[in-house]
């Protein structure tokens, strides 16, 4: 089984699109794996894989192996253009799998009914060959579809409740976006997933000339949402216009130094490491 090395398993929800899941889950992953853990992505967001261009690596392709799929391995400095030199240096242990590699072409439409979506979420569960993981963080489509329902289906029944560490609930300040991410919080209450934790992305503005952040949207939304759930708020992220550009670029932006949360955050109630 392809996740019996793993030793903690993170899902990235949120209640609609556009608010930053997968741009979250990147970052996570880039962060855990400068703090030394070695750290898979897995894109369940089959209609719109978006991480493999998040990590600038859209031109890469999966290696099928005797024992199922090898991740792409993820270096530091491996934007598109520089993987084509062969320009690169290893970050920790860092790889991906997404629909995005298997596709002919990187604009196809993904237009799957369920039974289909369900059996790609196995598979991608089953026969993805990760090797030992510290992390294995998993971004989701938004809402809660079939994906979601297959995902924690299959989790519950191929991990330990020791590996399985919970959600991360990702949404952004307005109050559409909040009330969407109550229902995913109700979906981990139903499927019993713990919450991790609440990040409010895009909450406010830094100015790039002055640096004072604006509060383009109400303040506090994902904080008050975090308490009214009993549920923890890891932190909010402000609108950055250089993060845009350079996924634009085909590069692989950071979100600056101490933004993102730190690793004992990330991991299950009961894990000592
Ligand atoms: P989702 O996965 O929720 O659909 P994405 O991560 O794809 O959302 O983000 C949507 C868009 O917003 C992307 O173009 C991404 O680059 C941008 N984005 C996300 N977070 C930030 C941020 N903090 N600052 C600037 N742009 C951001």
């Amino acid at each position: 089984m392809s996740l019996k090395d793993i030793k903690h398993i993170t899902l990235v929800l949120s209640g609609k699109g556009g608010v930053g899941k997968s741009s979250v889950t990147t970052q996570l992953a880039l962060s855990l794996s400068l703090q030394g853990h070695s750290v898979g992505v897995l894109d369940v967001d089959l209609t719109g894989p978006s991480i493999p261009r998040f990590f600038g690596i859209e031109n890469s392709k999966v290696t099928q192996a005797p024992g199922g799929w090898l991740p792409v391995p993820i270096h530091e400095g491996q934007s598109n253009e520089e993987q084509a030199n062969g320009h690169g240096k290893t970050l920790g242990k860092l790889s991906c799998m997404s629909l995005g590699f298997l596709l002919a072409n990187r604009g196809d439409a993904v237009v799957w009914r369920g039974p289909k979506k369900t059996a790609m979420v196995r598979q991608f569960l089953s026969d993805v060959q990760w090797g030992p993981l510290d992390y294995l963080l998993i971004d989701t489509p938004p809402g809660t579809s079939d994906e979601h329902i297959s995902l924690v289906e299959t989790l519950l029944k191929s991990a330990t409740p020791e590996q399985l560490a919970g959600a991360v609930v990702v949404t952004t300040p307005q109050a559409i976006s909040v009330s969407d991410v109550k229902k995913e919080i109700n979906f981990c209450k139903k499927t019993n997933v713990r919450v991790l934790g609440v990040i409010e992305n895009m909450a406010g503005f830094v100015c790039p000339n002055c640096s004072e952040c604006t509060n383009i949207f109400s303040k506090g939304g994902g904080q008050v949402m975090a308490q009214e759930f009993d549920v923890p708020f890891l932190g909010s992220i402000p609108i950055d216009p250089m993060f845009i550009r350079l996924i634009e670029e085909g590069k692989r932006p950071r979100y600056p130094e101490g933004t993102i949360i730190e690793g004992q955050d990330m991991q299950a109630n009961n894990s000592t490491d």
